[in-house]
């Protein structure tokens, strides 16, 4: 490009203050005088051709440098012709303009031709342009030297930076004349030195003035790395000694406070590598570390990174370890005093911790907690860690699918971290933790390998006394650590992670479990979080009931803890609003009471939705008119105010309504949150035979609607339901089989039963029992196989308010495991056949040998 330019005679003139642009080289000039940016805006803006953005740059004669002044007998006679390679421009907070200008040649002013709107001078051009021949004569001697000189200044400068690179480049390719600006202008220089260099046009001139330049910049840099080497790797102890002869250089170079600052940084990571108390391999490695971070200088972004590894080294608890405070009897009388219920997996874990106390070691199998959520698990595991006197530490898991995260980055990456074993040990503060790997279940996987195969080397006994973090890259020894993972369905658990544990079942709690975890637990600890006292509020039974019944259908107690604590957040503003009122009456504010009654029929109280309570009586309290006193204590929340705070239930028992036409029918489902009910549909309309099944479905579920519908069309005539032909159900018919209950995925064949049910319950147009559930697989024999989830599933049917369950025969063993009360108000009728389904499902029994009606005629209810 700079062949195809040349120097006009006319040369519009961008003034400098303060800085020298040496043809070679690049500056970037700020504008902002209005005569330079009306050069800007009218020359290089206005005009796109490539002679309209060469310009001439001319600095002020030296003195005058710093003073804006807009007069021309200060220019300076020689300039540097110039090309405009890039503008930018801001409008705030003033307009203004930075150009970036590359050197082309030198030039001589001759005579100003105009002054504004920007002032153009006659030049003269005195160097040849770049890619013009130079008749620099290379052997010259002096030339020689000067090319000596240059090299050695760039040896001493680190290749990796491309500008170096570029300028090695241009050693060897560059004609003497120009490399001698180029060097000049890299160079520290002051600006009368390189108007010096400016203004010599003759090259020995210019050597004469360069190469002083470059000799004292090369002794500069030789001295910098003097003082770096002497700070070097082996001179720690020197490093202190050697602090007069800092602080006098400190004098001389203002860069070495950093230094200062940087030496009492290592000295203190040695003091702390030295407390660290860590085993040989890791000591041996933070002094390799520490050498390197010696040697490194702090504005490198590894200093940042080597010290932040150094800090971690000493901060994981190498040796430091908690003493066990294990005493059997206290463990299960702690277990016991924090939870209600759970007797299986309290006496699991009693077991556990015995023989562990009886081996002393921790190899066996992991504890891994399986439920619904809110059954407790986490709070299990830290009282195991309470009643132990170890450190507690969750990791959660679910969603962690890159092995690194697990194992940690290499530190190769910038942002490399350590995985959340060795992070979470840092938290926990020793290395007896107890970790409490949360929903183990939930792990993913990705292209950055399986953190699952990560986990076992974590897990396994014989492996996780050396197991070695990626960004840590020493052994840490987890043989100390007590795992105790959580899971909410087995069926996800890596197969090769559920070998090595050991799954103790939590299904979920009965209502009246609810009630007394309740009362004794989640009552007393919301009461304590929102600052109240057993004297401020009170729940009475029926009304725990209530929300446990109408508010909160799960397995677990999250929602009810969640609702228990909305209302204690309601009551908690009624009890500071009123104490506010009390003072303000104190002083004597107002003088006329009214009482807040919760109880009043108009409601004194409006409760909004969710959690929100806003106090009508305190709107007219501010209004002056009347004024409050404290309600009575403690504030008894009656069945009223739970709907006044919750608002309308969540949960209404809809049951009997839904069963009220054919068609319908309750099957029962298990999922990972628990048990739960299904209300199947089912409708037909005029077609051709086609089955149409929706509600998220999974093959198995579809492969049991298909064994359903044949199992009917096979014994049609048998029951009576045949259609019009006599022959074929489905005949001009298609089925409609919808399995509500949103986005739940459900799959497995438990439903089998309950879609025959569904099925004949549409074409016999009769309504299946009232408050009957059902679960069990078919074949396409008639026959009913049992299922899974027994218990849970129960428990939901209970929760529901369902009354009979009818359940494969073979399932009848699971029902030992159900409580006893709940058994009482249900009633489980086991069958074998599909024919005792039938019977059982609708109210008078389901008889097969009925006379065959003309189609959709209601069978008579013998
Ligand atoms: P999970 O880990 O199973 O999802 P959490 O341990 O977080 O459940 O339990 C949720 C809440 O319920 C906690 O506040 C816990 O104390 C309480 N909780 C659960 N089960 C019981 C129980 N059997 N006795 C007392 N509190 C319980």
């Amino acid at each position: 490009m700079a062949s195809t330019i040349s120097i006009p005679r006319r040369l519009p003139l961008l003034l400098v203050a303060d800085g020298i642009l040496l043809p070679g080289s690049s500056m970037r000039i700020p504008v902002n005088s209005p005569r330079n940016m009306n050069m800007v805006k009218s020359r290089i803006l206005r005009h796109n051709t490539l002679s309209s953005t060469v310009i001439g740059v001319v600095p002020r004669e030296p003195g005058q440098k710093t003073v804006q002044s807009e007069e021309y007998n200060d220019i300076h006679p020689i300039g540097t012709a110039a090309v405009v390679v890039q503008v930018t421009g801001t409008n705030w907070p003033q307009p203004a303009y930075t150009l970036l200008v590359t050197g082309l040649c030198r030039f001589k002013l001759e005579k100003l031709l105009q002054e504004t709107p920007f002032p153009v001078a006659q030049v003269v051009q005195l160097d040849k342009l770049p890619g013009q021949r130079a008749d620099d004569d290379s052997d010259h001697p002096v030339l020689l030297s000067f090319r000596e000189q240059a090299s050695s200044l760039v040896d001493l400068l680190d290749v990796a930076v491309p500008v170096v690179a570029k300028l090695k480049r241009l050693l060897k390719s560059l004609p003497t004349s120009r490399l001698l600006d180029i060097f000049a202008s890299i160079v520290k220089a002051s600006y009368n030195e390189k108007l010096q260099v400016l203004d010599a046009v003759d090259l020995a001139q210019r050597i004469q003035k360069t190469l002083p330049l470059l000799a004292r910049q090369i002794e500069g840099l030789k001295l910098l790395q003097q003082t770096r080497a002497n700070n070097g790797p082996s001179a720690l102890r020197d490093r202190h000694k050697n602090l007069a002869l800092k602080t006098a250089l400190k004098k001389v170079n203002i860069g070495d406070v950093e230094e200062d600052n940087e030496l009492d940084e290592i000295a203190d990571l040695d003091k702390k590598i030295k407390k660290a108390n860590m085993p040989q391999h890791a000591h041996k490695a933070c002094h390799k570390e520490l050498k390197r971070l010696k040697k490194t200088p702090s504005a490198m972004p590894e200093y940042g990174l080597i010290r932040n590894y150094l800090e971690l080294m000493v901060e994981l608890p190498w040796s430091k370890q908690t003493s066990d405070t294990l005493d059997i009897r206290q463990a299960r009388h702690d277990l016991d005093v924090d939870h209600f219920a759970l007797d299986k997996l309290k006496k699991r874990v009693v077991e556990y911790l015995a023989v562990r106390q009886l081996k002393n070691s921790l190899k066996g199998p992991i504890l891994c907690f399986v439920g619904p959520p809110g059954v407790g698990k986490t709070s299990v595991g830290r009282s195991i860690a309470h009643t132990l006197g170890r450190a507690f530490h969750r990791i959660s898991l679910g969603g962690c699918c890159d092995q690194s995260d697990i194992r940690g980055h290499r530190r190769t990456y910038i942002g490399s971290m350590p995985g959340r074993i060795i992070n979470g040990l840092k938290l926990a503060g020793s290395n007896n933790p107890v970790f409490l790997l949360d929903e183990i279940d939930k792990l993913g996987r990705s292209m950055q390998g399986d953190p699952a195969a990560a986990l076992l080397e974590v897990l396994d006994p014989e492996q996780n006394h050396a197991f070695t973090d990626h960004y840590l890259n020493v052994p840490f020894d987890l043989s100390q650590v007590l795992f105790i993972a959580t899971a909410n369905n087995i069926g996800t658990i890596p197969a090769a992670l559920r070998d090595r544990m050991e799954l103790i079942h939590v299904p979920g709690y009965t209502q009246e479990e609810k009630l007394h975890i309740a009362t004794r637990h989640l009552i007393p600890k919301q009461l304590k979080e929102h600052g109240l006292s057993a004297e401020q509020i009170q729940f009475p039974e029926e009304s725990i009931k209530l929300i446990i019944a109408k508010y909160s259908r799960e397995a677990g107690v999250r929602t009810l803890e969640r609702k228990i604590g909305a209302i204690c957040r309601a009551v908690a503003v009624r009890v500071a609003e009123t104490q506010s009122k009390a003072k303000s009456t104190a002083e004597g504010m107002n003088d006329s009471t009214k009482m807040i009654d919760d109880d009043e029929e108009d409601g004194d109280m409006t409760i909004h939705h969710g959690t929100e309570l806003v106090d009508k009586a305190s709107l007219v309290a501010t209004s002056e008119a009347a004024i409050t006193q404290p309600p009575e204590m403690p504030i008894v929340i009656d069945p009223h105010a739970v709907k006044d705070i919750l608002g309308i239930a969540t949960y209404e028992s809809e049951i009997s309504e839904r069963l009220e036409q054919p068609g319908v029918a309750v099957g029962l489902a298990w999922t990972s949150l628990g048990g739960e009910i299904m209300y199947v549909e089912a409708t037909k309309m005029d077609g051709d035979g086609t089955l149409t099944l929706t509600g998220q479905l999974g093959d198995v579920m579809k492969e049991s609607a298909t064994l359903a519908l044949n199992w009917i069309r096979t014994h049609a005539k048998k029951y009576g339901i045949a259609g019009k032909s006599d022959v074929d159900v489905m005949e001009n018919t298609d089925l409609h089989i919808h399995f509500p209950a949103g986005a739940v995925g459900k799959d497995g064949p438990s439903a089998g039963i309950t879609i025959v049910t569904v099925i004949m319950s549409l074409f016999s147009e009769r309504c299946v029992s009232p408050d009957t559930a059902m679960t069990g697989e078919i074949t396409l024999r008639g026959l009913v196989l049992p299922v899974g989830g027994i218990k849970e599933k129960v428990l939901a049917a209970h929760r529901a308010g369902i009354k009979r369950i009818i359940l494969p025969k073979r399932n009848e063993k699971d029902l030992e495991e159900i409580p006893k009360n709940i058994k009482n108000e249900l009633k489980f009728i086991p069958v074998r056949r599909l024919e005792e389904v039938l019977d059982a499902a609708f109210d008078d029994g389901f008889p097969s040998n009925l006379p065959q009606t003309d189609s959709s005629i209601v069978p008579s209810k013998l």
